[in-house]
């Protein structure tokens, strides 16, 4: 029998406000102290009553608005009951009937093999409070309750993915959508983006679903990725044995031993005791509210993609690795105003800035070469100053590694690209006069001869030739012979 995939994911996204969701702690703990920012309400104290931080509401808004969601007028917080020792409260405060938004929608390309686009339907974006973090050491547990009451907006799809690659390729797009609009940092390796699977597999052709595994707390688009085809493979496995799984359940991802583990029979939401929060009144909203935070919502990056590609006449690739991070693709459009040479500027940037700025895991705010040094650069080549090779090669590293101007740097060097015909005429003559055998390959109709010999005299010339003077002339003068 064939089998298909049936994937949902609900994705938790740590938000980025200065204050937590229902107090005022600072929000910022990384690197902090356990239990530094905490206080009475975060701590679940009794008596003490929260209350709803405004920039949470309006950063969870714009999240939902761009992903097509509709705002609810009314919504509600609810007590969602466990006990758990990363919880003082007991409880936490999330959304159960009345959630923020509803029925939203996001495109996402699919790389790899097969590239193709997807619509991914979302159920709902709502707001909670996150948990403390328990550490567990050789004798105990340690908790820390910086996190705790930090603002979280959850995002639940449908089950509208059928691969992993599929499944990650959608938490990625969630992921620069919430940057974009400035919700979330979404940095994984902070753990402010986590994700649970739920997995399930059908004989295809088959439309009902059958129960699932629900992989919690993905922390990595890697352990994502791992932990669904695993799971997939399980159940495969389980299905062709002719068991099964007759009831829904909920795992763990072991990242050392590379599969899921058996946690629990899932909960369904009536072992929560789920009821309206008495210490938080519920929220109207009305339109004109929503319009303004519609207002502040930027061009989003599958929209700026397609924007490049019309616009600058980009192909796909780099029109989507530019839009992908709202900073670079800021950096690009102020090198394009300012250039007005589009084609170089995509070409500087993605392929030598980019090659750095990957090696090292840094944004394009961390490094040296500013938006200005690059026209300056881009500049320099389009006025015949020096060559491109010159400009992406020693140029550029030396700009990036000292933060020196192109222009300094290219007369400090003695970098200047030779355009003097004559000058360029004696070196082809030079380079024809001992290398009898290409010319007699090129006769034969062996082309790449030309262009070794492009290459014998720009290395004569230690690279300082243009190379459309150098290539015309050599044809001259092999015209001429
Ligand atoms: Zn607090
Ligand atoms: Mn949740």
């Amino acid at each position: 029998m064939e089998f298909e995939a049936v994937i949902g994911l609900e994705i938790h996204a740590e938000m980025s406000t200065k204050t937590k969701m229902f107090c005022r702690c600072d929000n910022d703990s990384f690197d902090k102290e356990a239990n530094i920012n905490t206080c009475p309400v975060c701590m679940g104290f009794p008596g003490q009553l929260p209350v709803v931080n405004e920039e949470a509401i309006n950063k969870g808004i714009k999240a939902a608005l761009a992903l097509n969601c509709e705002i609810q007028t009314y919504c509600k917080f609810d007590r969602k009951n466990y006990f758990y020792p990363d919880s003082p409260k007991g409880f936490q405060i999330s959304q159960f009937d009345e959630p923020l938004s509803k029925g939203g929608w996001v495109e996402v390309d699919v790389l790899g093999k097969n590239p193709r686009k997807i619509k991914v339907r979302i159920t709902r974006l709502h707001l909670e409070d996150d948990a403390g973090k328990l550490t567990h050491v050789r004798n105990g547990s340690l908790v820390d309750f910086n996190r705790s009451g930090t603002p979280l907006m959850e995002i639940v799809s449908e089950p509208d993915l059928h691969t992993s690659e599929e499944a990650s390729a959608y938490a990625r797009e969630i992921q620069k959508i919430v940057r974009y609009v400035g919700s979330s940092e979404a940095d994984m390796e902070k753990g402010m983006m986590r994700f649970d699977a739920s997995v399930s597999i059908r004989p295809i052709g088959e439309t009902k679903l059958y129960p699932r595994a629900e992989i919690k707390n993905l922390n990595s688009f890697k352990s994502l990725e791992s932990a669904v085809d695993y799971e997939i493979q399980r159940q495969t496995d389980l299905w062709n044995e002719g068991k099964p799984l007759i009831s829904p359940t909920t795992v763990g991802w072991s990242d050392e031993k590379q599969e899921t583990y058996f946690m629990r029979d899932k909960e369904e939401s009536d072992d929560y005791r789920y009821f309206p929060e008495p210490d938080i009144p519920p929220l109207y909203f009305e339109k004109k509210t929503i319009d303004d935070l519609k207002k502040e919502i930027p061009e989003l990056p599958n929209v700026k993609k397609k924007r490049y590609m019309e616009e600058f006449d980009l192909p796909e690739d780099d029109a989507r690795i530019l839009s992908d991070d709202l900073k670079l693709a800021q950096y690009f459009e102020a090198v394009v105003a300012k250039s007005k040479d589009a084609k170089k500027a995509v070409s500087f940037i993605n392929t030598i800035l980019m090659k750095h700025l990957r090696e090292e895991l840094i944004s394009v705010n961390e490094q040296k070469v500013t938006a200005e040094m690059m026209v300056e650069l881009i500049e320099l080549v389009n006025a015949g100053t020096i060559s491109n090779n010159q400009a992406k090669g020693e140029v550029f590293e030396e700009m990036y590694m000292t933060g020196a101007n192109p222009k300094t740097i290219v007369d400090k060097k003695g970098l200047k690209q030779v355009s003097d015909t004559s000058a360029i005429e004696a070196v082809c003559k030079k380079v024809l006069e001992s290398n009898a055998q290409s010319i007699a390959d090129l006769k034969a109709g062996k082309d790449k001869a030309f262009g070794f010999l492009v290459g014998q005299v720009m290395k004569e010339m230690k690279g300082q030739g243009n190379p459309q003077i150098v290539n015309e002339m050599l044809r001259k003068v092999l015209a001429d012979l």
